[in-house]
């Protein structure tokens, strides 16, 4: 165990008149005492300053296709290096990722992974990029900016999975790192964020449309739809709305399936037919790329061309059978397709 002063200091805090500090990273603004945590274990009140609590500890590494980030527009058929710490700031009931999400320190290695390894390690298994997912990437987003300018310097793009649960100058700071992002959308009801992730929608919408409107990050975003709790067609219907006016036709969006975990073990999987209904509705208002995740569904998987409606990007499961975007032009008809394309 570290002693306090062994532990970095931490940005994005500020102290308050009271004597506690109080974190500016999330919207959950934690305001801690001496020798107090923050919720999501990665920050504490050591001696008056902010102190980052596991930085550089990792909680594990798997080369990946790109695909199963899910990103099907950026750099389709690469694969991508991805790590995660523990812990997190939203606690989801039905976490697909809770031994990570809900796991303190014990769970890292002991000794802090340099941003070089991470580089080389990625350059080893041939990834074109690193991802920063598993649990929450923004707390620990002083480690992500390090290891994002080591990918940098060396070639190497950069992508985070996150909830888009981060406080606004965290944010900036925090994206201007990335190159390519997944939010997730949990629901398009506040009342789902508060009881089931105890989080708030308005803060995760805000992230999302400026992520869209200021910045420069590729954006994809994951609805992960939980039968009866945040797939009716009222709600697909207005979330699709709000994404076609704040994000626009073409952004993508991921519906994905659930299946029981943690907390939430007295719900069904998520038959294929609601995420084909989900798509639909999603379509029905404009959404030219819409997909279907975690099961197995051939249409719902592709990329098909908005112009002429051919399959551009061919896909079974995580795997590229083919792609026919040549410089962001579909070959078929010559229309534009948003994403980032490899260099032809
Ligand atoms: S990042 Fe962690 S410590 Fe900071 S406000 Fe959010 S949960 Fe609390």
């Amino acid at each position: 165990m570290k002693t306090a002063l062994e532990l970095l200091p931490g940005r994005w805090w500020r102290a308050r008149d009271d004597g506690r500090l109080e974190c500016e990273l999330c919207p959950r603004a934690c305001k801690l005492g001496e020798g107090q945590d923050g919720f999501c274990g990665s920050r504490g009140n050591r001696g008056g300053t902010m102190r980052l609590l596991a930085h550089g500890r990792t909680s594990g590494f798997a080369v990946d296709p790109i695909e199963k980030k899910p990103l099907a527009q950026f750099l389709p058929g690469s694969h991508v290096l991805s790590f995660g710490t523990a812990g997190c700031n939203l606690a989801c009931r039905f976490c697909q990722n809770w031994r990570i999400s809900r796991a303190g320190a014990e769970a890292l290695a002991a000794e802090p992974t340099a941003p070089e390894t991470i580089v080389e390690m990625a350059e080893r298994g041939r990834c074109a990029s690193v991802a920063f997912t598993y649990n929450e990437p923004a707390i620990f987003g002083e480690y992500a900016l390090e290891v994002a300018a080591a990918c940098r310097a060396a070639g190497l793009r950069t992508v985070a999975v996150t909830a888009g649960y981060v406080w606004l100058a965290a944010r900036e700071e925090f994206f201007a790192g990335m190159d390519a992002t997944n939010v997730d959308l949990k629901a398009f009801d506040d009342g789902f964020y508060r009881r089931q992730c105890g989080a708030r929608l308005g803060a995760v919408l805000d992230t999302l449309a400026w992520l869209h409107r200021e910045t420069p990050v590729w954006l994809e975003v994951t609805t992960l739809l939980i039968p009866g709790l945040n797939d009716s067609d009222a709600e697909l219907e207005r979330a699709s709305d709000w994404f076609a006016e704040h994000l626009g036709p073409d952004v993508p969006w991921h519906f994905s399936a659930f299946h029981p975990d943690y907390e939430m073990l007295d719900r069904d999987p998520t038959p294929v037919a609601t995420l084909a209904r989900a798509r639909r509705v999603a379509l029905a208002k404009g959404l030219r790329y819409v997909y279907t995740g975690n099961v197995r569904d051939r249409e719902g998987e592709r990329t098909w061309c908005p112009h002429c409606g051919k399959c551009v990007i061919d896909r079974d499961g995580y795997r590229l059978l083919g792609c026919f975007v040549r410089s962001g032009r579909c070959e078929f008809c010559g229309g534009a397709i948003a994403g980032v394309w490899p260099e032809p």
